[in-house]
């Protein structure tokens, strides 16, 4: 089983075969997430950066299952003294696993933890489940580096947050998708707050001008990978 699920806000669940991979779980307090992670074997958990609304129940959850945190070495460090298992990675590094591998890659983004520390880098991270490349932006405004990341590695899936005044809006989430040549974009960060509201149609009509998918997910909604 090979599966990309949308939990709600930023975070989304990748499931292959036996391992579960959670990704910015923002779920306690996430008026779109209605998620139980004690259903699922949670193997590792990515988090983009430090902010509350996307490292949200990792501690939490990395201390329950012990699945380790993975996450720029300053917010690791972080996690680390909250007492959950980490791994430490920066920008530019690769780890793999028996699913498959993770790159962390640029955004440009600010990232403090909630003890209004630097959380180190905000990150997007690039995932090849078995040959299927998913892009998760993080929360990112629009960078040229896109063009880079579309070139060397053609991410097959683009997660892009649409909902402006924290990161891209519409119009440059469209064009961060036509830079990444990525085949399907999936839109998150949007309407889970009154300042990000975002009209996801008018999106969807954009990505499909320029000749891409879009699949806007609702919350537990799911693709095959
Ligand atoms: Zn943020």
């Amino acid at each position: 089983m090979r599966r990309l699920t949308y939990i709600g806000h930023s975070a989304f669940l990748i499931e292959k075969d036996w391992d579960s991979i959670l990704i910015d779980p923002f779920i306690t307090g996430n008026p779109s997430a209605d998620f139980d992670y004690k259903k699922k074997r949670i193997s590792h958990i990515v988090v983009t950066h430090a902010h509350l609304d996307h490292l949200g129940d990792a501690i939490a959850i990395s201390k329950n299952t012990g699945a380790p945190i993975i996450a720029v070495v300053e917010l690791a460090q972080y996690c680390a003294r909250q007492g959950a298992r980490t791994i430490g990675l920066n920008i530019g590094g690769c780890l793999k696993f028996n699913w498959g591998s993770l790159r962390f890659l640029g955004a440009n983004h600010s990232s403090s933890n909630p003890d209004i520390e630097y959380g180190g880098p905000a990150a997007s991270v690039l995932f090849d489940i078995d040959g299927t490349t998913i892009f998760h932006a993080g929360d990112s405004g629009l960078i040229s580096e896109y063009s880079i990341i579309g070139e060397m590695y053609n991410p097959y899936y683009a997660l892009l947050p649409i909902g402006g005044y924290y990161t891209m809006d519409i119009n440059e989430a469209a064009m961060a998708a036509k830079m990444l040549y990525a085949m399907e974009i999936i839109p998150m960060h949007y309407n889970t707050f009154n300042n990000i509201k975002a009209d996801v149609q008018s999106f969807k009509d954009k990505i499909e001008a320029q000749g891409q998918k879009c699949l806007p997910l609702k919350p537990n909604e799911y693709v095959e990978l």
